[in-house]
């Protein structure tokens, strides 16, 4: 069973990747960002709290995310597999998501456990990718703090997976069928 998470800083392509990924083992690519661009188009009362999150580039608060993914992951389409972009991106949202898993017993435990991939692309590639998408959070000012927000919230979910040996790391930086192929490499040695 395919469930694998897709770490990696704003920029590093984590959106496109998930998204190749999830079409070739057939599996639903949960996006935390377009559920939450489409709840903030929907002006849905979650959405309602999240914007001015979003358009500062800061993270929307744990527990509005916890709540949105559990929702989600609960959906008949995601009980045979998932590829989470963009979840967890703090170590608390780790440390819930992780306790869902522990909580299981042994057997399901094993069946349910994901892999991590993290996509690596030095900081000046990031910018310039960013910079020339047209997104409304795409600014040159919120780009920076959400630079800033990876490496001081989600980069240390590095170290956290790692630790747990969940963590697989792709280089990024290189053309799209490239780092589609490495990773689609990696995860057919582990599933
Ligand atoms: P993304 O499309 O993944 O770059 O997400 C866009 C914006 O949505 C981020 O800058 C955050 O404001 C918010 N967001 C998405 N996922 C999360 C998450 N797991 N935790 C907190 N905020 C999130």
């Amino acid at each position: 069973m395919v469930k694998l998470v897709f770490l990696g800083p704003p920029g590093a392509g984590k959106g496109t990747q998930a998204s190749l990924i999830a079409d070739i083992y057939k599996v639903p690519h949960i996006s935390t960002g377009d559920i939450l661009r489409s709840n903030v188009a929907e002006k849905s009362p979650l959405g309602i709290k999240a914007k001015d999150y979003m358009d500062k580039g800061d993270l929307v608060p744990d527990q509005l995310i916890l709540d949105m993914v559990k929702e989600r992951l609960e959906n008949p389409n995601a009980q045979n597999g998932w590829i989470l972009d963009g979840f967890p991106r703090t170590v608390t949202q780790a440390e819930e998501f992780f306790k869902k898993y522990e909580s299981e017993g042994e057997e399901a435990k094993s069946s349910s456990s994901f892999h991590v991939i993290n996509l690596q692309v030095p900081d000046d590639v990031l910018v310039a990718r960013l910079l020339s998408r047209k997104r409304e959070d795409d600014q040159e000012e919120t780009i920076r703090n959400r630079l800033q927000v990876y490496y001081q919230q989600t980069q240390p979910l590095i170290e956290f997976y790692q630790a747990r040996e969940q963590l697989i790391i792709i280089d990024g930086n290189n053309p799209i069928e490239t780092v589609t192929n490495a990773i689609k490499q990696e995860v057919d040695k582990i599933t």
